[in-house]
């Protein structure tokens, strides 16, 4: 047993999912709506009893580990790792020392979290010996309270500085090394420097709280460096999937069903400063669809407020191609021209009514991109319209299609009816196609199914002689997944997923909730099986009659040709009935 089968063998994925789904018992199942996709059926399901869980609609499968990796973004060890820990699950010796073992990615991963940890610490201690740094912060009105709770720090400059950074890393069994693999420092020809020094620290944390990199922000007058230094990517610091702020905000998020996006820190822990606690940051890239995926397990509203000039405008339109990907809501707050939201909230002004008056964010787009419509060329207004076209038709609710239909032929001055039957003209295109990839994903059988499903649940069933010959003729990958199944001295569904690869767990795990039935006939079962597959296994069947032809294994020879004439009858007889 492993440390995996170990943790579902204890753990309800029932209790487990129900921290972040609401779902009701149906039948042997729990059935609600899909944290991982946008909807309103209740498509997603859960077998207690085989202790997996299936979306009819995104197709999105696993067992209570992969839903915790897949909700959490986190990998499976990391999944593990909270679920032991948040449901205190004792753990035999044996099992983490094995996983110590197979996890050394895990360990270079936390031995990189625990540096970074150690440099906002640092730099933490460093800020208040800096006056100007100090005085910075003040000038923007943020409170020592804030700049404890974000551990923002300050990295002073010069090969002193360097050299203490060093000896401090050191007390804490960290080498020059270290630093350097992680870029926090850089070789210089004579010495190591950073590109943190005399910057502001904000130190970026995964949604999990750990340290795993930084922004740094000048703040002196005369320095003409770039105004942001970001930590580089590596395989635990990504831009394209981190949010600055959203361990802090998490909790505030998860109850209020809301979150605020800003565009830079100090915007960031400003407005968490000024009460609006569920406020999170991109790291001064794009948001990107990771990004929202990751917030749409915390929030069902998004609003984003961006800066009143031209860039930030544009960085709200681009959100509105992403949003109908994701299970949340999207509002557009615009400030002033000129105007951020640190520098709003300073100067006194009242967030609470621009989030009133905040614009749904289909709305702002038709808006904005309707504007210079009447002074456009032919080529650019069919181009406008069929954008704005894809975008509405993208959109769930139909009576929230209508309205934006409609408003877009106000806006544009178009014909309703024309906007309307393009609409339509659209979508039958994109269900087409997605019919066809359903079609073509799954081409195994519906009897292969069947026998599938029923040897997994009555797997004494693998062992008689017909089935055996039988299951040669599955489809990949289950007839892997069944000798793989065969081969194991306990034969429990648990226990086959140790030995499955990644494609092969999805398979099983779908087929065992899209085909269960309660209540089967096994020997119908086999007989359509073999009807249908009648002629592989006999091609099979013949294939082994010739190896043991070779061996010059008559014994063998013999028993299966009698067993290919009694198959042959039994097929036979099968048809006329
Ligand atoms: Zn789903």
């Amino acid at each position: 047993m492993n440390l995996f089968t170990y943790i579902k063998e204890r753990l309800s994925i029932a209790d487990v999912a129900r921290e972040y789904v609401s779902f009701k018992k149906a039948g042997i199942y729990y059935k609600g709506t899909c944290p991982f996709h946008q909807e309103k059926d209740a498509s997603f399901t859960i077998s207690p009893h085989k202790g997996i869980f299936y979306c009819f609609g995104c197709h999105a499968t696993g067992d209570v580990i992969s839903f915790i990796s897949q909700i959490e973004g986190c990998n499976q060890f990391e999944a593990a790792k909270l679920l032991i820990e948040k449901y205190s699950i004792d753990i035999p010796e044996q099992l983490l020392q094995e996983k110590k073992d197979s996890t050394t990615s895990l360990d270079e991963k936390n031995h990189y979290f625990a540096l970074c940890e150690l440099m906002a610490k640092w730099c933490n201690e460093q800020l208040p010996q800096s006056p100007q740094a100090m005085a910075y912060l003040t000038q923007r009105n943020i409170t020592p309270a804030t700049i404890k709770h974000f551990t923002i720090g300050y990295f002073p400059s010069g090969i002193k500085a360097i050299k203490q950074f060093q000896r401090f890393a050191h007390q804490h069994d960290f080498l020059i090394k270290d630093l350097t693999d992680a870029r926090l420092l850089m070789e210089g020809k004579n010495c190591h420097y950073s590109s943190f020094e005399e910057r502001i620290i904000f130190p970026i944390t995964d949604h999990l709280g750990r340290c795993c990199g930084f922004g740094g922000r000048v703040f002196q007058k005369d320095d003409d460096r770039a105004k942001y230094y970001n930590s580089h990517e590596n395989s635990f610091f990504n831009k394209g999937t981190l949010l600055f702020g959203l361990s802090q905000a998490k909790k505030a998020i998860q109850q209020s069903g809301k979150a605020f996006l800003v565009e830079g820190y100090t915007d960031c822990v400003i407005m968490a400063q000024s009460g609006y606690t569920n406020t999170i940051a991109t790291l001064g890239t794009a948001c990107t669809p990771q990004h929202l995926k990751q917030l749409s397990h915390y929030a069902d509203q998004l609003y984003v407020l961006f800066d009143g000039d031209s860039a930030g405008l544009q960085a709200a339109l681009r959100l509105t191609q992403l949003c109908w990907d994701v299970n949340i809501s999207m509002w557009v707050i615009q400030l002033p021209t000129n105007e951020d939201p640190a520098s709003y909230l300073k100067a006194g002004n009242d967030l609470g009514e621009n989030i009133k008056k905040a614009e749904d964010i289909f709305s702002f787009f038709i808006r904005f991109s309707t504007q210079q419509f009447k002074h456009q060329t032919l080529k650019k207004k069919m181009a406008i319209v069929r954008e704005i076209l894809n975008i509405i038709n993208a959109i769930d609710d139909d009576l929230k299609k209508m309205i934006l239909l409609q408003e877009a032929a106000f806006k544009l001055g178009l014909p309703l009816e024309a906007l309307t039957r393009e609409c339509h003209h659209i979508h039958e295109q994109s269900t087409q196609k997605i019919v066809k990839i359903m079609v073509d994903k799954s081409n195994l059988h519906e009897g292969e199914k069947k026998l599938f499903i029923l040897l997994i649940e009555k797997p004494y069933l693998l062992e008689r002689e017909d089935i055996i010959i039988m299951s040669s003729a599955f489809s990949e990958p289950l007839k892997t997944i069944i000798n793989k199944y065969r081969s194991l001295p306990q034969k429990s569904f648990t226990f086959l997923s140790e030995v499955l690869n990644d494609d092969e767990m999805q398979c099983a795990q779908r087929l065992l909730i899209t085909h269960a039935q309660e209540q089967v006939n096994v020997e119908q079962v086999i007989r359509e099986f073999a009807k249908r597959n009648w002629k592989s296994i006999a091609l099979n069947t013949k294939e082994k009659i010739a190896e043991a032809q070779k061996r010059g294994d008559d014994q063998e020879v013999k028993i299966l040709l009698q067993y290919l004439q009694e198959l042959k009858k039994k097929v036979l007889n099968w048809s006329v009935q």
